[in-house]
């Protein structure tokens, strides 16, 4: 089929300076977590969003001077010659697939700690420097001198991308995350020279770079400046007003303009809290300063939506980081004419997670994402079918799901078998909780593939006993049926249950989320998760009046969501719900109406009045049918069954990334090579050792 003529547009070349995108789709700079530690997963990554239709595919981050880096986060680097074969791995699995790679220059600056050189970061002033985890460390003013070198050593370094094949060079004015922006903004600007002062002063950095990276590479590559239009904090911050300063006095320098929001957690915001095309009133205007074309992000995944904003003349180009990790095929897929097809972005930052752990990216939707070359999967390939054996897959959360899908594109006979009347399990729960409805995506995409695919049969109202399983003839068996929240408070403080008054009320996530609500209105919510869990739940039920009281060990709620960058928004939320907060406690014991907690530092005890407790901790696997199988397993040859196998949740609760992950791979894996568990499923890039002695 072919595509829809209303999104043609979206598949008319740009010119940007000498080299031309053949569309629309540009993947703005994104960090994975791999960078200089996995270069040939990161360019098969990169190559993948090539091969899917993306016009543009640029890096991360590349660190170009050893004063600027920001260990321990990995992105790549370009310190000298020695990174080029690196990088041009990239751009020759970009190129491969007729798109053009883009390369983000980035000198941190400030906002580097410069842990692994041991340099003192620079910037545009004596501050300290701004990194995420308060380091102390300061950075020092840059002089003439220092802002010489800058420039000499951004232009090496432009000549150097150009070297490893890049065709559009990047000078990273945004997020707050490199030198340019910081002399940009009064809030680490407040220098008495040329560089500092009024605006075209504070400009004159970025100014001097995208002149001196034209003169070098100008006639080869086209010069992109990614710039922050708002940091999002008012007058203490850099605004829209100054940005439109910036882009009027040097609209036509450079041969595109990546117009985003700082910071990173403004610009990537999780759909619990931005819609698509949140930044639309932020990008409007921006066109009328310039004549060169103009990309910017919105989680865009609606080619709809993608027209309008080119139709409208707010962008030319239509830029995704999430929309094209979550799907490398978007643009393929609206040109084939099949949007239906497009694995959509729930807006929930796991993959902004690997850059934060410092593990090579994942993402829930795309459970092939950082896989490519590691085991070798693609997001839209997979090998049939290596037997005729049928399987029973039991469950139909995300696990069950995806590994149905998967199989049935293999061309295996699937049977899911799920107990209740819908699809999605957790997912479809979840996606009921206040802020979380864009989670839904993970169950509707595979619900509508797994539709197309006549080898898949469904059953509802089908929860599964061990003797039907024996009796139904599947030559293997997949359970699927996920985990269930504790209620005994055991999770990370309290490794044995706690003591709990059983007159007092007790609920979990599950009663919750299946519609119980407690009878008091004074409620303690424990939060031993960490997760979103938590926050979510004291959301829901101070919407509903109550009076909500979290207490957690940690030192703030959702602790762990500092990792998808949006635990700053969730306790704002909260406290603007009158959620009260008791961090740093553990509960040890619960009576009739009142809850006995601990400080975690010092072990004293206080107490909190509660009429019903809910308990966020741990999960247990759902292993009953498992445990049953195991116990017949003398049985299984007889009734045709050669494996049965616990996936997802049933194996280890964890992430909904994960358990889309665990389906996947149990799909890949059917009748493939048998594994040595004693090493590891998937290549490692090893660094190759440099000699002992100097030579
Ligand atoms: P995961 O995240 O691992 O996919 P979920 O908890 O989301 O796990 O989904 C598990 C699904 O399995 C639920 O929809 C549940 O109704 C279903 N289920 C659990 N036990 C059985 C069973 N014995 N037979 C059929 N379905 C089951
Ligand atoms: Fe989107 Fe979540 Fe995938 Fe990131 S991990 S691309 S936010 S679905």
């Amino acid at each position: 089929m072919g595509r829809d003529p209303r999104y043609d547009i979206l598949f008319e070349p740009v010119k940007i300076g000498p080299v031309t995108a053949r569309n629309r789709f540009y993947q703005v700079p994104h960090c994975n977590g791999m960078g200089y530690r996995d270069p040939t997963a990161l360019a098969r990554m990169r190559g993948v969003k090539a091969e899917g239709g993306w016009a543009v595919v640029c890096t991360e981050q590349v660190e170009f001077h050893h004063t600027s880096e920001i260990t321990p986060f990995i992105e790549l680097r370009m310190f000298d010659d020695q990174d080029i074969p690196m990088l041009a791995r990239m751009t020759d699995a970009v190129h491969e697939h007729g798109s053009l790679a883009g390369i983000e220059l980035c000198y941190n600056g400030m906002n580097g700690p410069n842990f692994y050189s041991r340099e003192v970061p620079m910037g545009p002033a004596h501050l300290p420097v701004a990194t995420f985890t308060n380091d102390p460390i300061q950075a020092r003013a840059m002089d003439k001198q220092d802002i010489a070198n800058l420039r000499r050593w951004h232009r090496k370094a432009a000549l150097r991308g150009k070297e490893s094949g890049f065709d559009i060079v990047y000078i990273y004015a945004a997020h707050g995350l490199g030198a340019p922006h910081h002399f940009l903004s009064r809030r680490f600007n407040d220098r008495g020279d040329e560089y500092g002062g009024s605006l075209e002063n504070r400009a004159r950095l970025l100014k001097e770079l995208i002149e001196d990276t034209k003169d070098a590479v100008g006639e080869t590559c086209g010069v992109a400046v990614r710039v922050t239009l708002d940091e999002l904090m008012g007058p203490e911050g850099f605004q829209k007003s100054e940005a439109e300063e910036v882009i009027g006095l040097l609209g036509e320098l450079p041969d595109l303009w990546d117009v985003c929001l700082a910071g990173w957690e403004n610009d990537s915001v999780t759909s619990r809290f931005g819609e698509e095309g949140a930044q639309e009133s932020f990008a409007e205007g921006v066109k009328a300063l310039t004549s060169k074309p103009v990309v910017g992000v919105g989680r865009f995944t609606s080619p709809d939506a993608m027209v309008r904003q080119v139709r409208t003349g707010i962008l030319d180009m239509i830029g995704a980081a999430r929309p094209s990790i979550a799907d490398p095929f978007l643009p393929k897929k609206i040109e084939e004419g099949r949007p239906e097809d497009i694995r959509e972005c729930i807006g929930c930052n796991i993959c902004v997670s690997g850059d934060f752990t410092m593990s090579p990216i994942r993402c829930t939707q795309n459970p092939t994402m950082g896989e490519e070359w590691r085991r070798g999967w693609h997001p839209e390939r997979i090998a049939p079918k290596g037997s005729d054996d049928s399987v029973l897959v039991v469950g139909g959360g995300p696990a069950g799901l995806e590994c149905a899908r998967a199989l049935g594109r293999r061309g295996y006979a699937v049977t899911l078998a799920e107990a209740g009347t819908e699809l999605g399990g957790r997912v479809t729960q979840e996606s009921r909780l206040p802020g979380l409805s864009a989670w839904g995506r993970v169950r509707d995409y595979r619900e509508g593939q797994i539709q197309q695919l006549p080898s898949i049969e469904v059953y509802f109202d089908s929860r599964l006993t061990a003797e039907e399983v024996l009796s139904f003839g599947f030559a293997h068996v997949a359970l699927a049926t996920g985990a269930t929240w504790r209620r005994d408070g055991v999770a990370r403080a309290h490794t044995r249950p706690l003591d709990l008054d059983p007159a007092m009320e007790l609920l979990t996530p599950d009663d919750l989320m299946a519609g119980k609500r407690p009878r008091g209105r004074r409620v303690v919510l424990y939060d031993d998760d960490h997760y979103y869990m938590g926050g979510v739940l004291a959301e829901l039920l101070a919407n509903d009046g109550a009076e909500v009281h979290i207490v957690t060990p940690a030192a703030d709620v959702s602790n762990w969501t500092h990792n998808t960058m949006e635990q700053h928004r969730i306790q704002a939320r909260l406290l603007e719900l009158g959620v009260v907060l008791h961090p740093h406690r553990a509960i040890f014991s619960a009576g009739g109406d009142s809850v006995a907690l601990r400080c975690v530092f010092t072990g004293r005890e206080s107490s909190l009045a509660c009429d019903s407790l809910v308990l966020v901790t741990a999960r247990l696997p759902n292993e009953v049918l498992y445990q049953e199988l195991l116990g017949r397993r003398s049985g299984w040859a007889d009734a045709g069954i050669k494996s049965v196998t616990p996936i997802g949740d049933a194996l280890g609760p964890g992430t909904i990334a994960a358990a889309v992950y665990a389906g996947r791979r149990y799909a890949e894996e059917l009748d493939g090579p048998d594994l040595d568990d004693d090493l590891p499923p998937f290549r490692r890039e090893v660094t190759a050792l440099a000699p002992l002695q100097a030579e």
